[in-house]
């Protein structure tokens, strides 16, 4: 884990980037501020967590990271020890953390539960959606430290890289480290309310858009050609064909919709 900080005294906001090694955006975003030394209004802690991983080019060495908080120090995996130790470095702050993903190239964000913080936050980031992971966060970073966490885009890809940059900034600005301005959007909300498991088979296909509402008895996914119809209406929320092992992604409802108030001060 590498540890770095912008200005000087006891953060309490951090930026954390390379939970899991197969997803290089936020690295390359913490690495420009770390070049670019940029002045800040309070200090703020830049981490790059799973280095061993990042090194390799995969998710995890031993357990997925952002299942396995709050992590224990004497964990015989490479991510138990991780988990603790980001933990203990993270005490207190309020974090933003970077992925990306292969179901949905635009921004979006994810956070554990609704609280006055992320409703005032979240839509002055430029993001196209929250998510409220409720029942389904367990293991993840949010369940021990308050958390943001971003998909900036595809996985590998430039315009994640830049999606990640950018939303950093716009995180910054928002908690008055950057100074400067941020605009507030029109912001959807969606909460999980399923797991979409998946059979194990040789192919895989996902027939509908992220966040685009699925009418009941359309097909949405299939498994080897075997259909998955669907019974009620959900939104999908990070449905891909081939990001997870065992299932294609999650139902969501829509839950509200946060209004603009124009440019926040
Ligand atoms: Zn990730």
């Amino acid at each position: 884990m590498r540890v770095a900080q912008l200005g000087s005294g006891t953060p309490e906001v951090a930026v954390v980037a390379g939970v899991h090694g197969d997803e290089p955006c936020g690295v390359r975003a913490v690495e420009r501020l770390l070049d670019e030394r940029p002045t800040v209004e309070r200090p703020v802690k830049l981490i790059v967590a799973n280095e061993k991983a990042l090194e390799r080019r995969v998710r995890f060495v031993d357990e997925d990271l952002n299942r396995t908080f709050p992590g224990d120090p004497n964990a015989t995996t490479h991510e138990g020890r991780l988990a603790h130790e980001l933990v203990a470095e993270l005490d207190g702050c309020l974090t933003f953390s970077m992925h990306s993903t292969q179901s949905h190239a635009d921004p979006f964000a994810i956070v554990n539960a609704m609280s006055e913080r992320t409703t005032e936050l979240v839509p002055r980031l430029p993001v196209a959606a929250m998510v409220e992971t409720g029942n389904f966060a367990e293991g993840r970073l949010f369940s021990e430290i308050q958390t943001i966490e971003v998909e900036c885009g595809l996985q590998g890809s430039e315009t994640a890289a830049q999606n990640a940059d950018r939303l950093t900034r716009a995180f910054l600005t928002a908690v008055d480290a950057l100074p400067g301005d941020t605009v507030t959007r029109e912001l959807p909300v969606f909460r999980l309310t399923d797991v979409i498991r998946k059979e194990r088979a040789d192919t895989y296909e996902v027939f509908v858009e992220n966040f685009a509402e699925v009418e009941p008895g359309q097909t949405f996914a299939a498994a080897d050609g075997d259909e998955q119809v669907a019974a009620e209406p959900f939104y999908p929320v990070l449905m891909s064909s081939n990001g997870y092992r065992d299932v294609f992604g999650y139902a969501a409802e829509k839950v509200d919709v946060l209004q603009s108030t124009g440019t926040a001060d």
